[in-house]
């Protein structure tokens, strides 16, 4: 995985076009493998890396210019250069630096996907959003200048929008003195407005609020701070239990970062849900880190884009989208959770957020840390052969011990049929509830019941769409499809042999289990949390708040309360059916299951209360239970490793998946058919399938999956790549997505 050389030549070396006539190309965030070639109006100045607005049909939109290459993927084809259409004007924003277009092309090359669809990651946020520094600005007014230049004409067009810029800015913009602006001012073209105050960029504060760090963790600390002081690439492996001060330790790291005016990221798997976490950090630097996530308002994100690009932000804490931002200096890169599998992108440009930290990295020159109670197999591997430094914390901060988990034998003690609590699970929590302490009922099943079933004549009701079934929803009374989001109310009556009042729910959802729960324990305050609370975000982080002070007995809950949140009354977890991630023939089964289940037990007991936590399950004696029963984490990885290297299973092998997709099942499977018999020969790859994806059909579209398998150093993206430079056009509505080290085999 060696990143290639960015190219410095500069932009406008005349090659391709005569002198007289300055063309660069800029690359667009569109879905084409190549840039394409502009010519530079008189007046304005641009470099690689700028980012201009140019014209494409008949669309504004914004580019970058993009260095020149001998790489005939990336080259524009040459146009007579009176032909082309010249650069509108330049965008006011920090050109994207050479490691920041290295970076750029590293993944393009890696996921096999289009450079212009990468670089649209790394421009998305809102253009409207130019927020004028200074404190007065200037706009234009209804008043034309009787003497027109182009360089005035510039002016003008670049703030049509109708925002308010700085003169600066705007000179910048249109590529002029600022002079010419002075003078639009002077013949009433433009008018000067007053900006109200805007609340300076607030710098983190080092030393605002140090915490005494335990030995571990200073010496953890140490080795960290002095990584981020060598500014080399240096990667590390923070391996500790949930509680063991993890990130206590690597604020330490941050502070040097900032010690050294150098600028931190941290990846977090659910940052919307983590205002803990924002506030935490406020705590110990003093403010709160710049957020970046689908959460946070367009306005806000083009504000943090441009402290990002200028240096002006020092700390942002985002979802695996923050990865694309255009930092100045970037010094740290944290991987929160890094196991969590929120951090690969599963549409568009198939990328791995954990594992493109660790390549951002090195072409920055930057530490990088991934932070984890259950690293990834990946992980654990990279750090047992040395490639990642592992900086362990063995004991939980506040002295208490993880949870004990104990296994509840689905085969012997059992609920009665129709029921999903064990009457010792049910036991267990009245007794925590009555000692004034909460508990967590952990199923990962939205809605009410995962089947709807005819008991007349045995029907189950599916999506018409996809090949999944329709998930009940009692307090929305309808059946949803979680597939596609297609949702019908509750017939009344069965659709295939129309019995009336024949259908019966099947199996538990949280739903469900609320009911269940309530009966049990009429007096106990109840909260479902799962993605279907309404309310969105905010009423989610209303009802995590309300726990956290102790308003609710019972959480039921999805995966969502396993992530992250600190929950001080929790002292009881039962996790309802822990096999449910273990059946299927995913590689990742077991690895899966481990990290859920272990996560979820480590939300009891983080304070003062001894946490316990209980596992329902038809198989105890499987070595996930059994690893988790015995709190033997080693006795895990080292058997999983053991059976990936067996098995050649990542990462001692490397995977490259194809989807082939259509509405025509036949033309679908046709075209995968057509790639697998194109696939280049070579011992080092084998080609498996076409087999019929396991989830056949989505959203109307037959579903069929190619598996590329290949040793671990072959380069499986550059054989992809010829494959596909080889292989026959999708037509028609036919879609083939590449999916590099894929984590899902759905
Ligand atoms: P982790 O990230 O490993 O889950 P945290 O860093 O969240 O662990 O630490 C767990 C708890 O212990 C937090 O409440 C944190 O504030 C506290 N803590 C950890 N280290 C220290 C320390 N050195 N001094 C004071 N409190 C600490
Ligand atoms: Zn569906």
């Amino acid at each position: 995985m060696k990143p290639p050389m960015p190219d410095t030549r500069p932009a406008d070396s005349p090659s391709l076009f005569p002198s007289h006539v300055r063309v660069v190309d800029v690359l667009l965030p569109v879905a084409v493998g190549s840039a394409y070639s502009y010519r530079v109006p008189e007046g304005i100045e641009v470099a690689v890396g700028d980012i201009v607005v140019v014209p494409l049909g008949t669309r504004h939109m914004l580019g970058c210019v993009w260095p020149r290459t001998e790489d005939p993927r990336e080259s524009p084809k040459p146009v007579d250069p009176a032909r082309l259409k010249p650069i509108q004007r330049k965008y006011d924003v920090a050109p994207l630096r050479p490691a920041m277009i290295a970076f750029i092309r590293w993944i393009a090359d890696y996921t096999v996907t289009p450079p212009g669809m990468v670089l649209r990651l790394a421009l998305r946020h809102d253009e409207s959003a130019g927020i004028a520094r200074e404190r007065t600005g200037v706009r234009l007014t209804e008043r034309r200048p009787e003497r027109r230049t182009s360089a005035r004409e510039r002016v003008i067009a670049a703030l049509l929008d109708g925002f308010v810029r700085s003169k600066s800015d705007a000179a910048r913009e249109a590529g002029v003195s600022p002079s010419v602006v002075d003078g639009l001012v002077d013949d009433g073209v433009l008018e000067t407005v007053v900006l109200p105050p805007e609340p300076a960029a607030e710098a983190p504060d080092p030393d605002h609020s140090r915490p005494e760090l335990l030995p571990a963790q200073a010496e953890a600390a140490t080795r960290l701070v002095a990584a981020v002081k060598a500014r080399a690439f240096q990667p590390f492996l923070i391996d500790g239990v949930t509680g063991s001060g993890k990130t206590e330790t690597y604020f330490e790291a941050v502070a040097e970062a900032i010690r050294q005016g150098r600028q931190t990221l941290i990846l977090m798997p659910e940052i919307a849900l983590t205002q803990a976490f924002l506030d935490r950090f406020a705590r110990r630097f003093g403010v709160r880190p710049a957020e970046w996530h689908s959460a946070v308002s367009t306005k806000r994100r083009g504000r943090v884009f441009k402290g990002v690009a200028s240096g002006e932000v020092r700390v942002v804490a985002g979802a695996r989208s923050a990865l694309f931002l255009p930092f100045a200096d970037l010094g740290l890169i944290l991987v929160d959770e890094e196991h969590d599998n929120a951090y690969k992108q599963e549409d568009g440009v198939h990328y791995h957020a954990r594992d493109m930290a660790v390549v951002r990295a090195r072409l920055e020159a930057a530490t990088v840390a991934l932070v984890s109670a259950t690293p990834s197999i990946e992980t654990e591997v990279n750090a047992r052969r040395g490639r990642y430094t592992r900086l362990a914390l063995p004991e939980r901060f506040a002295g208490t011990k993880v949870p004990r988990l104990e296994p509840i034998d689905l085969r012997r003690e059992g609920p009665p049929r129709g029921q999903w609590i064990a009457p010792r699970l049910a036991q267990e929590m009245e007794r925590t509830i009555e000692a004034g302490g909460q508990a967590l009922l952990f199923l990962n099943r939205r809605g009410y019941a995962p089947l709807t079933l005819c008991r007349a004549c045995g029907h189950r009701i599916k999506c018409p769409s996809c090949s999944s079934w329709l998930v009940e929803h009692r307090f929305r009374r309808r059946l949803e499809c979680h597939q596609c989001g297609y949702a019908t109310p509750v017939p009344t009556e069965c659709p295939n042999c129309h019995e009336p009042n024949s259908l019966i729910p099947c199996g538990p959802g949280v739903e469900r289990l609320h009911e269940e729960a309530a009966k049990l324990m009429p007096e106990a305050r109840l909260q479902v949390l799962s993605s279907d609370l309404a309310g969105g975000v905010e009423r989610l982080r209303a009802e995590l708040k309300a726990i956290e002070d102790g308003e609710v007995d019972i959480i039921i809950g999805t995966q969502l309360v396993a992530k992250g949140h600190n929950f001080p009354g929790l002292a009881l977890v039962g996790v309802i059916d822990a096999d449910v991630g273990l059946g299927h023939g995913d590689p990742r089964a077991a690895e899966r299951t481990f990290q859920l289940l272990h996560q979820v037990a480590g939300r009891a007991g983080r304070h003062e209360m001894e946490g316990r936590a209980f596992l329902q399950t038809y198989m105890p004696e499987h070595p996930v239970m059994q690893a988790l029963v015995a709190g033997d984490r080693d006795a895990f990885y080292d058997r999983e490793i053991g059976v990936r290297e067996e098995a050649h299973l990542p990462p001692f092998a490397r995977f490259a998946a194809l989807i082939v997709s259509g509405t025509d099942p036949h033309a679908a499977q046709a075209h995968a058919r057509a790639l697998a018999a194109c696939s280049p020969f070579t011992g080092e790859v084998r080609v498996l399938g076409p087999a019929e994806a396991p989830l056949a059909l989505v959203r109307g579209r037959h579903r069929y999956r190619l598996l590329a398998r290949s040793a671990r150093l072959f380069d499986l993206s550059a054989y992809v790549r010829a494959w596909m430079a080889g292989a026959p056009r999708a037509t028609g509505n036919l879609r083939v997505e590449i999916d590099i080290d894929p984590q899902s085999f759905l």
